[in-house]
């Protein structure tokens, strides 16, 4: 666990916010987990990057294996992948909050925004 001090951070970064919506062949796969947690989006999906970001966007979509798995949906104009991903694992110091984005994410972290 790293955690780092934003006290000093006097702005709030915005999100990416661009929106997916996942396909007939993605809902199917979700379909088949076990122990989901959650219900899959129906509609779309916003990217929870920081905006500017590098690499692809991402969006969670759901949690399976009784809420220890995450699954992400990764995406950009050459292609996208449903995976699961381990999760960031940066914390916020005077707050105590956990990033929720994937581990090697590009940009800021959760709380950072
Ligand atoms: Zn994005
Ligand atoms: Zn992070």
């Amino acid at each position: 666990m790293i955690v780092e001090d934003t006290t000093a951070a006097a702005w709030v970064w915005p999100r990416c916010a661009v929106a997916t919506t996942l396909t007939t062949a993605e809902l199917d796969d979700l379909d088949g987990l076990t122990e989901r947690v959650g219900t899959t989006p129906s509609d779309h999906i916003a990217c929870e990057l920081a905006a500017g970001h590098e690499q692809m966007h991402a969006a969670f979509v759901l949690a399976d294996d009784g809420g220890d798995r995450w699954w992400w949906i990764r995406w950009n104009r050459h292609g996208r992948e449903l995976c699961h991903l381990d999760t960031c694992d940066h914390a916020d110091r005077p707050s105590g909050d956990d990033c929720l984005l994937p581990a090697t994410h590009p940009g800021r972290h959760s709380f950072q925004m």
